[in-house]
């Protein structure tokens, strides 16, 4: 049992350390679901146990990367020395024009609720036939207030009539992937970690943190 333990602690010791900058439960779960096996992955929350409170970033950019980028920078800013993971994601919608985009966290207003923000988008998508839409992740690497790499992602579907299925969070029983009948809340968990916009960043970024 020691020995296991001392073995598991040498291997951290080895392993680089990644901070995931999100506050959002279900990215965070993802992100660590595909990375946890290669880095040590620290939350916000982990991270602040050393950095002290971690600041609050605001998302105003007019880009899913440009938020991205500011949130990487400004977190790797605060954890001086640690590499930092920012995702900045959304919903954008083609007969909304792009909506609910880089407004998907805030899409029914403050605070966030992401009931309410897929309940406007299916209000608004009311009769409407073209119901393509596409789901965006943009990841972005810094270190020290510096982006070392860039990366999206994109997923495309269409939108289903009403909510179905429990399983992810925000938009995901709304969202039906292409190929698929079923929504992302219907699908297993095991589907979405390979054909989401946030899986597709993630391939390309962990070719990169291999390389690094
Ligand atoms: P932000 O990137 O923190 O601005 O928030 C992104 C918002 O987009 C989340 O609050 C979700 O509503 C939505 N979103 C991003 N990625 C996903 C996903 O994989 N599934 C469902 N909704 C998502």
């Amino acid at each position: 049992m020691r020995w296991t333990w001392r073995c598991l602690r040498l291997e951290d010791e080895r392993m680089k350390r990644i901070v995931i900058a999100t506050t959002s439960t279900g990215k965070g779960k993802e992100l660590r679901a595909r990375l946890a096996s290669e880095w040590v992955i620290w939350t916000l929350q982990e991270a602040a146990q050393y950095w002290g409170e971690y600041p609050d970033v605001k998302e105003e950019g007019e880009t899913f990367m440009e938020n991205a980028r500011g949130k990487a920078v400004a977190y790797s800013l605060w954890a001086k020395g640690e590499w930092v993971l920012a995702d900045d994601s959304g919903l954008c919608v083609d007969a909304l024009r792009g909506a609910p985009g880089v407004r998907s966290a805030r899409y029914a207003g403050e605070p966030r609720d992401d009931g309410k923000n897929l309940e406007l988008v299916l209000d608004q998508m009311r009769g409407v036939k073209n119901r393509a839409a596409a789901f965006y992740c943009a990841l972005v690497l810094a270190k020290n207030g510096e982006v070392v790499a860039e990366v999206e992602g994109r997923c495309h579907g269409t939108l289903a009539l009403s909510p179905r299925g429990t399983h992810g969070f925000g938009y995901d029983p709304i969202f039906i992937p292409e190929g698929y009948s079923e929504t992302f809340g219907e699908l297993p968990e095991s589907v979405k970690a390979r054909i989401s916009h946030r899986a597709k960043a993630l391939e390309s970024m962990v070719e990169i943190l291999k390389s690094i």
